[in-house]
């Protein structure tokens, strides 16, 4: 009986995995009544957001008024600030729904999301300049071009070209922008660099994934991002948005709502089923109580709510055990990149998972440990999907969309490249509202356009 003492790794070994993974599956496992419960706390919320200014979901008019018709046709420039890269993109629209696209992509550094503002928008201007010169071979002789900025962070918009940034996400936090707007600084940095644009909008990318779809597929009623940051925008009455009511439009007229959804039970959280891990990922983030609800969804955040509970595990020494395990022990080391990967390892052996931890963290991994990884990450990232349909199902619930049908228009890092993604969200939304789903999704494709994604 000796033995378990010289000797205990063989069999707690035995144990871990199996037993660990039941325990995360309980608290990653969102089922279908939880579900339901949330779109019904959601689709409440964004009535609220509808009423008034200051709701936590703010549920913002983008002042962008229906639909293109699809017989636009011209060259359009588009600048897209997103959580990961700046793209300058020219866009030629040939009518009927077709267009073309060229574009150049620059990775933003850490610090350039965190140095002054205005450094942010001068290399935005900058790098805009040098597309319209260089990739396009124009002078500041030429006619400007009309540009539209898509900024995709919570702005307040009173005018389609004018937009006051409520409060950074995605991790950024540059100074001297937040309660500003963001076209009078990118006004100044466009003037220092001599730019030759017209800016004719700023938008998020949630409605220009909306627009841009339904130009494509005019059944498409969404357009939602699951991407570095999470969110969706649709298209509502103006007579549904009380708080428009001073302006005097038709009540018919139709406004894109960016729900700016991320906020979803942001600072007293009380809806959502969180983690220990997602309340360490909020407290520590450079916005805590903020973006509750996008830091359980969204691609900055997947790795990092992994990372956490491999780190518990090895400081409990339930995993990689005697292994030099430091590297992973940095937080955010771990990108949401990784756990697509090891979903989609193809081998037995899980390949993939073995080459990820030995080369990344320099540890070494059993067999059994890569399969609790990979399971470990599947239950993570459907956990995401599966709010992610809850968001969805509010919508569709709010505008009636079951009875009636409607196309989705997805993208994203996260959609466009996780493993299964689009199908969690299918699944999900069929748990929600059951066969009349399925009839519904039947009738919707999701589809990922490329227009600014
Ligand atoms: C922003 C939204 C944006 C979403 C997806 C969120 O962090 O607040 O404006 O649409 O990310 O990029
Ligand atoms: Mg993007």
């Amino acid at each position: 009986e000796d033995s378990s003492i010289a000797s205990p790794f063989p069999t707690r070994d035995k144990r871990t995995t199996a037993d660990h993974l039941a325990k995360y599956e309980a608290m990653f496992t969102l089922p279908p009544r939880r579900m339901q419960t949330l779109v019904k706390t959601m689709e409440e919320t964004f009535h609220k957001g509808l009423q008034k200014d200051g709701e936590t979901v703010p549920m913002i008019p983008t002042f962008v008024f229906g639909y293109a018709g699809g017989a636009e046709i011209g060259e359009y420039l588009a600048l897209d600030l997103g959580g990961t890269n700046l793209r300058v993109c020219l866009v030629t629209l040939k009518g009927q729904g077709k267009f073309e696209i060229k574009q150049t992509k620059y990775k933003l550094t850490d610090e350039q999301k965190q140095d002054d503002g205005r450094k942010l928008f001068d290399f935005c201007a900058e790098c805009l300049a040098s597309f319209i010169t260089d990739d396009l071979g124009r002078t500041s002789e030429d006619q400007a071009l009309p540009l539209s900025f898509t900024f995709s962070y919570p702005c307040t918009q009173s005018r389609i070209d004018h937009a006051e940034l409520i409060r950074w996400a995605k991790g950024f936090g540059a100074p001297n922008v937040e309660g500003h707007d963001v076209a009078a600084i990118f006004a100044e940095s466009l003037a220092k660099f001599n730019v030759p644009i017209k800016l004719t909008s700023i938008i998020s990318d949630t409605t220009g994934t909306l627009i841009a779809s339904n130009y494509v597929d005019p059944s498409t009623k969404i357009g939602v991002i699951f991407g570095t940051g999470c969110n969706a925008a649709y298209m509502e009455t103006v007579g549904n948005i009380p708080k428009m009511k001073h302006l005097g439009m038709p009540d018919d007229q139709e406004m894109a709502i960016s729900c700016e959804w991320g906020a979803f039970d942001s600072f007293v959280p009380q809806h959502l089923p969180r983690t220990k891990y997602d309340v360490i990922i909020d407290e520590t983030s450079n916005k805590p109580g903020e973006q509750v609800f996008e830091k359980m969804i969204a691609g900055l955040y997947l790795g990092e709510v992994f990372r956490l509970v491999l780190a518990e595990m090895v400081d409990a020494g339930d995993l990689f055990l005697g292994q030099n395990t430091s590297k992973l022990e940095k937080a955010y080391a771990l990108d949401t990149a990784f756990l697509s990967l090891m979903e989609s390892d193809p081998t037995d052996e899980l390949l993939t998972v073995i080459g990820i931890f030995s080369y990344f963290f320099g540890i070494e991994t059993t067999l059994e440990e890569r399969q609790f990884c990979r399971s470990l990450a599947k239950l993570i990232g459907t956990r995401a999907a599966r709010l992610g349909a809850c968001g969805l199902a509010a919508i569709v619930s709010k505008k009636g969309y079951l009875d009636k049908g409607c196309s989705i228009g997805a993208d994203g890092s996260l959609y466009g490249k996780y493993p299964g993604f689009a199908d969690r969200i299918h699944e999900g939304l069929i748990d929600i509202f059951g066969e009349a789903g399925r009839q519904v999704l039947r009738r919707s494709v999701m589809h990922l356009t490329k227009v600014l994604g």
